[in-house]
């Protein structure tokens, strides 16, 4: 299909937060042109962990982060590092964050975050059958593991939490959590599983796939760089590597990128990347059956139909220096001990940059210079987790509709 000259909607990014909000508003029966400077899946959606968090609602920004950051800063590849390079460019960002961590902050950002958690969750069937994607979702839940009494005991008060939003959860000693996942080493002697954790077989297959449920569906993709938008009286026009364009609204959802282009609205965004790392190994490299979280080493290990997927970690790293691909290797080595049945051979080394705000909830809600301009990024650690939803509230603002939501808490002018 051709492009419409002037489409109602440009989306801006084919991520898996820009293709779900642009089948939501194609469904509301709107013209829609996803712009990418790539195509679809080249970001952090195609490489991510795959799981759908929904039980994983109590934000990173929080005092527990700030009791372990400095044992974890210690070590270069753990999880959590600052290269030396970007140290006083993330200054600012990071102090954000740690204003974020006061309890009245923790608390409220909790209850935002489980109502986005609530509506996505609530989104994700319909939508995967909507898009012919429903095959791809498993219900295999998330064990988290524990070395020790004292590990296990520290995360009570964020069980606690969570329960008090309703979140199901059963804590296991060595053996019930053997007979949920055989192979992990004595160390870990704790476990929390949670089986309200989904995950999709592919995160890069799932992303691939919405895009082409877009075009079937008469949306078009264009490869082209965006590089700035201006309001106009009636619309929007949008600056791109193929020369101007025009839209009656934009939604701004090009992931760890987004505050470049909003920038040139004239909106300082605080969003920062958390780099994140893993190797995907051959799928006969361990029988996993859920996926393991390795909370206090900030990795987890996943099973997905093309592989068996092993990381996580946060580089505060910012988008332009090179990757250090030494962190997927340190991570592989932490997963080889403590799965020992684990064969490292084989993989695949990826890094990704997670779209991340200070108080770890995204930025949903109208660009300040314009109403007819829709941010929709920064969803950090859970935006595979929060497509759906974000995807309802979009298609919401753009045809007028209340979302399902308060916004208050997400929006882009909060900082
Ligand atoms: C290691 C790791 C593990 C993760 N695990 C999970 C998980 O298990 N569950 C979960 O929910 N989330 C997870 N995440 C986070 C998740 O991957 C991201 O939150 C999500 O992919 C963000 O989606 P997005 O569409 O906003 O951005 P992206 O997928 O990054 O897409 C942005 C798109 O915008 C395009 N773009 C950028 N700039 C421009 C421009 N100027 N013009 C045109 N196009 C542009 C890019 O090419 C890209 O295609 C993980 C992330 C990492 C790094």
């Amino acid at each position: 299909m051709n492009a419409p000259l002037s489409p109602d909607v440009v989306v801006i990014g084919a991520g898996v937060v820009g293709l779900s909000a642009a089948i939501a508003a194609q469904a509301r029966g709107l013209s829609v042109v996803v712009f990418d400077r790539e195509g679809p899946a080249a970001g952090a959606s195609a490489g991510n962990a795959g799981a759908f968090a929904f039980t994983d609602i109590l934000p990173l920004a929080s005092p527990g982060i700030i009791a372990k950051a400095p044992k974890w800063l210690l070590d270069p590849l753990g999880p959590l590092s600052i290269p030396p390079a970007y140290a006083l460019r993330i200054a600012p960002w990071m102090f954000r964050f740690w204003r974020a961590c006061s309890p009245a902050r923790v608390a409220r950002s909790t209850t935002a975050q489980t109502a986005l958690m609530d509506l996505s969750k609530a989104e994700l069937e319909a939508f995967l059958t909507a898009t012919g994607t429903l095959h791809m979702l498993r219900k295999d839940g998330n064990l988290q593991v524990y070395e020790g009494e004292d590990e296990f005991k520290a995360s009570l008060s964020g069980w606690k939490a969570r329960e008090a939003h309703g979140i199901e959860f059963r804590h296991l000693d060595a053996d019930a959590m053997a007979q949920i996942q055989p192979g992990i080493a004595p160390r870990f002697t704790h476990g929390t599983f949670t089986p309200g954790w989904y995950s999709i077989a592919d995160p890069k297959l799932y992303t691939l796939a919405l895009a082409d449920h877009f075009r079937d569906k008469g949306g078009l993709i264009e490869i082209a760089a965006v590089t700035a938008l201006k309001p106009l009286a009636d619309g929007v026009e949008i600056i791109t590597s193929n020369g101007a364009r025009r839209a009656g609204r934009v939604v701004l959802a090009a992931g760890a990128f987004s505050h470049r282009i909003a920038r040139t609205l004239g909106e300082a965004i605080p969003l920062e990347t958390e780099r994140g790392y893993n190797t995907t190994l051959p799928a006969a490299a361990f029988d996993l059956r859920t996926q393991i979280t390795f909370g206090g080493h900030g990795f987890v290990v996943t099973r997905l139909s093309t592989g068996i997927r092993v990381g996580g970690a946060v580089e505060l790293g910012g988008l332009d220096l090179p990757p250090n691909f030494r962190r997927s290797e340190a991570l592989l080595k932490k997963a080889q001990l403590f799965l020992p049945g684990l064969k490292a051979e084989g993989g695949q080394q990826w890094m990704g940059f997670r779209p991340s705000l200070p108080d770890s909830l995204p930025a949903l809600g109208r660009a300040r210079a314009s109403d007819r301009v829709i941010h929709a990024f920064g969803h950090g650690h859970l935006g595979l987790t929060q497509a759906a939803g974000t995807a309802r509230i979009v298609a919401d603002l753009l045809t007028g509709n209340r979302p399902p939501i308060d916004l208050a808490a997400f929006s882009p002018q909060r900082f």
